[in-house]
């Protein structure tokens, strides 16, 4: 990609999450992004590797012209696979499929990062059928400060237009009862990390692997005994969590270390 934009942090950000120990990704799974203005989303290209991105792996894609095929509800992958010819001859490569679940999560959730991967913790339960208790009430306090007090959990559906269709009528549901959720678990498929930068994609997916793990480990032994809504609420809404929260959203991502 042209070295319009600063994307130190979303290479940054791609290559945390590739890390083999982490066992979020493996070969050219997962995907990230970035608004890098009003109506441009940076995105990797298909087929390339979080873990040994870099600048050149990523593609500018028009936020505007991608929602606008997902209003369109004629419209279906071979529309989206003409912007993408376009956006190849142009730039050299392909968006990511998920690309529209990117901007979905950019222009209905917010997002000014965003990190989709399949952590194996993650997809563990989410290929179970305890999934639920993803999206369920909180387990711990780190939880309800990281990620919040609810995670949407989307059953699967067809990747490409129809998740991004799928996710943004939920969307909408979700917010209506819970506000914007900071996490989307696909069913069957993966997670995505709804980050105000990069930093916080990163530990939104490290926090939903811990919860996974936990979880896993939990329905090992027996039930699954959340915390109340009410001990919930009061860590969601408590000062002192926020100034937490605050601080954490502030931290920058360290430099991946060179293999
Ligand atoms: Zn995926």
């Amino acid at each position: 990609m042209s070295a319009a934009y600063d994307l130190t942090e979303l290479v940054s950000l791609s290559r945390t999450l590739g890390e083999p120990w982490r066992r979020f990704v493996i070969l050219a799974e997962g995907n990230t992004s970035q608004r890098v203005s009003e109506d441009q989303l940076v995105v990797k290209a298909t087929g390339r590797s979080l873990r040994h991105a870099s600048a050149e792996d990523f593609v500018v894609v028009n936020l505007r012209r991608l929602s606008d095929l997902v209003d369109d509800v004629n419209a279906g992958d071979a529309d989206v696979a003409l912007y993408f010819d376009e956006v190849e001859k142009e730039q050299g490569m392909r968006p990511s499929v998920e690309a529209l679940l990117h901007v979905v999560c950019v222009l209905n959730a917010g997002a000014a990062t965003v990190a989709h991967t399949h952590p194996e913790s993650v997809n563990a339960l989410l290929c179970s059928d305890r999934a639920e208790v993803l999206a369920g009430p909180p387990i711990f306090p780190d939880q309800v400060v990281v990620i919040g007090r609810r995670a949407l959990l989307v059953p699967y559906t067809d990747p490409g237009v129809v998740l991004a269709r799928e996710v943004r009528g939920r969307l909408v549901d979700h917010a209506r009862e819970w506000g914007l959720p900071r996490v989307i678990y696909l069913g069957n498929h993966g997670m995505v990390a709804l980050g105000s930068s990069a930093g916080q994609a990163l530990q939104l997916t490290e926090m939903a692997d811990k919860v996974s793990r936990v979880l896993t480990a939990t329905l090992s032994f027996g039930h699954v005994v959340p915390m109340t809504e009410e001990s919930a609420e009061r860590i969601d809404t408590r000062d002192d969590e926020q100034i937490r929260r605050t601080a954490l959203a502030r931290t920058t991502l360290q430099q991946p270390r060179n293999e």
